[in-house]
């Protein structure tokens, strides 16, 4: 998968080599480049913001800089790829697990940082004529830019890409994956820390008893936590049960 992203901090994207998406980089599964938008603004004080036509607080990014910066990303991209341009934006689509899935079937994901109050609306509509555009939020929460956004959604994406995760399967009984419930609490040894025990049942070998007790983890787990998540058949009365957590 290719990955550009443009910032006007590329330094937060540091963060992407390091673990598993590091060696998938180093791999060569994930291909990542970070444009500074700086050096597409051409003016003497590289300038990125102006204020807000009409008036009101805060600063706009000026549409110029991101018009050359994408040009040149899409341009020098081959004939046949059809990459996918992502704003973050909280006024965007809520990212999702499943949006991830989909997303990591793309070939060529093109994140566009906002800072500010964020990007003048005529770049979303230059390129959404051109190609295909997205607005995502990663959440209901207004944060200073889009790469910590950006880096959330490429850690989930990513990880989905075959091969970034060594062990597939470790993928599979994840918290909103298949069923979309949260995932059941996990233990490792010893079997006694601070006089709290593993539950017995993780003890005992008994492969089907195991399940039968994550699964029903499972459902009480988002019953408690996010009851939105159950499907219509566990929506019924709680049985009081609480995980060891
Ligand atoms: N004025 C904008 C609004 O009210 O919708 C918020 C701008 S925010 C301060 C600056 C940038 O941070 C946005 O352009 C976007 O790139 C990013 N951002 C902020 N919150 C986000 C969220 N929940 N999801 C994705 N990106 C976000």
């Amino acid at each position: 998968m290719k990955i550009d992203v443009v910032s006007i901090f590329p330094g937060y994207f540091d963060a992407l080599e390091l673990s598993l998406l590091g060696k998938a980089r180093e791999r060569g599964i994930i291909d990542l480049q970070v444009h500074d938008l700086r050096e597409s603004a051409h003016d003497k004080h590289r300038t990125v913001d102006d204020t807000p036509t009409g008036g009101g607080a805060g600063m706009v990014m000026k549409p110029e800089p991101w018009g050359v910066a994408l040009d040149g990303i899409l341009s020098a991209a081959p004939a046949d790829a059809d990459p996918l341009v992502i704003f973050p934006s909280p006024a965007g689509d809520v990212f999702t697990q499943s949006m991830a899935r989909e997303l990591a079937t793309e070939s060529h994901l093109v994140f566009g940082c906002g800072r500010y109050e964020g990007i003048d609306q005529r770049v979303f509509d230059e390129y959404a004529a051109r190609g295909r555009v997205r607005l995502v939020s990663i959440g209901d929460y207004v944060l200073n830019g889009g790469e910590v956004a950006t880096i959330a959604m490429i850690e989930a994406i990513g990880r989905l890409v075959p091969g970034v995760v060594g062990n597939p399967e470790s993928l599979v009984e994840e918290s909103h994956e298949e069923d979309g419930l949260l995932e059941y609490p996990s233990f490792t040894k010893p079997a006694t820390w601070r006089d709290r025990a593993v539950p017995q049942v993780l003890l005992s070998g008994n492969h089907a008893a195991i399940s039968t007790w994550r699964d029903e983890q499972r459902i009480e787990r988002t019953r408690r936590v996010r009851p939105e998540l159950l499907p219509p058949e566990h929506r019924g009365e709680s049985r009081g049960r609480h995980a060891a957590e």
